[in-house]
């Protein structure tokens, strides 16, 4: 039995007093939702003060990013040695890192053996652009994304995907329902080819890709997809509250 899981990906967005407000109007009805797992990845400033006001509260923390050394002479970065006091989660491998940064498979691949190694949970993303949609290698692109993220990797269960069409991400202009779940299936195809059997049906694949209130449902009835990685609609408390609510009624949840 998958939890269902929504994560909010807050990209460079809000200074500590905003993220610090969003909490705020979120925090109770959130936490109230306790049938799907929730997690919010603010800014790197903000995880300090947001760690603080989720003490006694069951939504999670995740970062959007981080090195994969755990110290060093790595001026700017932010090892999992420092944000494992503070988050559970990492979202590792965006397509924004991947392509305004430069972060390859392989810097992907080490990111997500160093998050294990340090007990942070992985929200690896992977995703096709718009040109390999159009010549039909989506499944190649995404098969061969996962399989170069965990290759050579042991299996763990902490592990959660999110695939994330790139021409989906913060367009408007997200995918179907039925897109998404047969893209979901190779992924979990992949896992069990590279991985096993077991895991790749344990493991939460997510949908990501201008998810709002007004499509989450038609992604999360979906049985293959387990929740979703929101970035601008995770940004209006009303909006993510109502993501959330609505995956805890369509995936069986008592709210
Ligand atoms: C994302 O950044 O992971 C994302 C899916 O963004 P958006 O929901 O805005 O498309």
């Amino acid at each position: 039995m998958r939890i269902p899981f929504i994560a909010g990906n807050w990209k460079m967005n809000t200074t500590v007093s905003e993220a610090e407000k969003l909490v705020f109007e979120m925090l109770d009805r959130l936490d109230r939702t306790q049938a799907v797992e929730k997690v919010i990845c603010p800014p790197f400033v903000s995880l300090v003060a947001v760690n603080m006001m989720l003490q006694n509260a069951s939504i999670k923390l995740g970062a959007q990013n981080m090195h994969f050394e755990t110290g060093g002479a790595y001026t700017g970065e932010i090892s999992p040695l420092m944000l494992k006091e503070l988050c559970e989660f990492v979202i590792l491998g965006h397509s924004e890192r991947r392509s305004y940064f430069g972060e390859t498979d392989e810097i992907v691949k080490r990111k997500t053996g160093a998050a294990f190694a340090n007990d942070l949970k992985p929200i690896l993303c992977v995703g096709e652009r718009l040109e390999e949609k159009e010549a039909g290698k989506t499944e190649e692109v995404v098969s061969q994304q996962v399989a170069a993220a965990l290759n050579g990797i042991e299996p763990h269960s902490s592990l959660v995907i999110a695939y994330e069409p790139i021409w989906a991400i913060g367009t408007g202009r997200a995918a179907t329902g039925e897109q998404a779940a047969d893209t979901i299936q190779l992924v979990r195809d992949t896992l069990a080819e590279i991985w096993d059997k077991g895991i790749a049906q344990d493991l939460r694949v997510l949908y990501g890709g201008s998810v709002t209130s007004a499509n989450i449902a038609e992604f999360i009835s979906q049985p293959q997809i387990d929740g979703a990685l929101v970035g601008g609609a995770s940004l209006k408390a009303d909006e993510f509250l109502s993501i959330v609510e609505q995956t805890a009624t369509i995936k069986g949840g008592t709210e």
